[in-house]
């Protein structure tokens, strides 16, 4: 019964997996990476480290470390060049190509060693156990990269094979298949499973920063940016400017028409500033009926003119659920977002102070 169940979870969402755009596929992916590249990472280099100890098993079989110390040390290099290129690059995708790299590196100096062995009879345990590692990489992988990894790691030992003449050759090549097979399934799983997770704290995030009424940003979000004083600008001289808008006598709505519409408003509200934003702006419910807006790339004389056709269209607009107006304060970003809020908070109340539904800049 668990497992019947465990197979509709899967199949559901590998549908989804499969169902995804390719831009989704990037991000999830990416995701996923980012998420187990530590972990894969550490193992990895345990166990290349560890096959240096296998000097010792070298030594039991040729009777000298000599024959097999430079190809068992040879992992270094690889480790390395492994370090090198991640630290050059932060792509999560010359990640994995790494990891897989470094994986390879052991098989070629495993390779390497058992050329050198008197008896290489022991190979077929090796090649078997390197399966380990790519179901390791598979946390970080995509799937299809297995099948990749399958074909490239078969053609690894066919060609090793020419110079180490591995004593059960048919055996280690008709157990490497379905190994393959085997593993390309369980990354399939180990990926489904993850778009789980992924779904459960894409969402959280997402509600993290959301205000569950209005939809759009809350004050986390707001308290993030002014914290760390971090907002990416497109170039150094982006203009960015600040807007604090408050609907105006708004207890007067909730009094009148009651709470529900109160609500209906506040969503109505923040929908409409959603669809006059651009894209890169933030739009923000910094308290009860008060909104911020960080208008990006955004100089001061165009946000005055920007907030007052929002202000103008509020006024006339046809479909509220109460007929409304705002006041809105303005203020350019000079560095300091403590500073800019302060400064429209300052306007807003000149605004609501001399006559409401107007915008000032201060
Ligand atoms: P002003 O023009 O000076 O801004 O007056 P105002 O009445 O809009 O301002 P005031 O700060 O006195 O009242 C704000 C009201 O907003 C009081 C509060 O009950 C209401 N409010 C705050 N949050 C919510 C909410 O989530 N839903 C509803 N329906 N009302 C809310
Ligand atoms: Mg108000
Ligand atoms: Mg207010």
């Amino acid at each position: 019964m668990r497992i019947i169940n465990g197979v509709k979870t899967i199949s559901g969402l590998l549908k989804a997996l499969w169902s995804m755009s390719p831009s989704e596929k990037d991000a999830f992916y990416k995701d996923k990476c980012e998420y187990y590249q530590g972990i894969v990472e550490l193992s990895l280099i345990v166990a290349c480290l560890t096959t240096i100890c296998f000097i010792y098993s070298d030594y039991m079989i040729n009777g000298s470390v000599l024959p097999t110390l430079i190809p068992r040390l040879s992992i270094l290099a690889f480790i390395a060049v492994f370090f090198i290129v991640t630290g050059i690059s932060a792509s999560t995708r010359v990640m994995v190509v790494m990891d897989f790299f470094l994986a390879h590196g052991m098989v070629l100096t495993a390779s390497w060693t058992a050329y050198n062995l008197v008896d290489n009879s022991n190979s077929v345990t090796g090649i078997i156990i390197v399966n380990l590692l790519w179901i390791v990489i598979g946390f970080v992988s995509r799937p299809e990269d297995t099948i990749i990894n399958g074909f490239v790691y078969i053609i690894e030992i066919v060609i090793t094979n020419q110079f180490n003449h591995y004593t059960n050759y048919d055996v280690i090549l008709s157990l490497e298949i379905p190994c393959i097979i085997g593993i390309m399934v369980v990354h399939y799983i180990m990926t489904a499973y993850y778009l789980d997770h992924y779904r459960v704290t894409q969402k959280l995030k997402f509600s993290m920063v959301t205000d569950p009424l209005t939809m759009v940003y809350n004050r986390h979000l707001l308290e993030k940016i002014v914290s760390g004083n971090t907002l990416k600008l497109d170039s150094p001289d982006e203009l960015i400017s600040l807007a604090m808008i408050d609907i105006d006598d708004f207890k007067k709505v909730n009094d009148e028409n009651g709470h529900y519409t109160g609500d209906l408003t506040l969503y109505y509200m923040g929908q409409k500033l959603l669809r006059e934003a651009h894209a890169e702006d933030y739009v923000i419910r910094y308290g009860g009926e008060e909104f911020v807006i960080i208008l990006r790339n955004c100089g001061i004389d165009d946000a005055y003119k920007r907030m007052d056709k929002l202000r103008d269209i509020i006024e006339n607009a046809k479909d509220t659920p109460v007929p409304f107006t705002i006041s809105v304060g303005l203020s350019s970003y000079t560095g300091d977002y403590t500073d800019a809020l302060m400064r429209v908070d300052q306007a807003l109340y000149k605004a609501k102070n001399t006559g409401k539904n107007k915008v000032v800049v201060n």
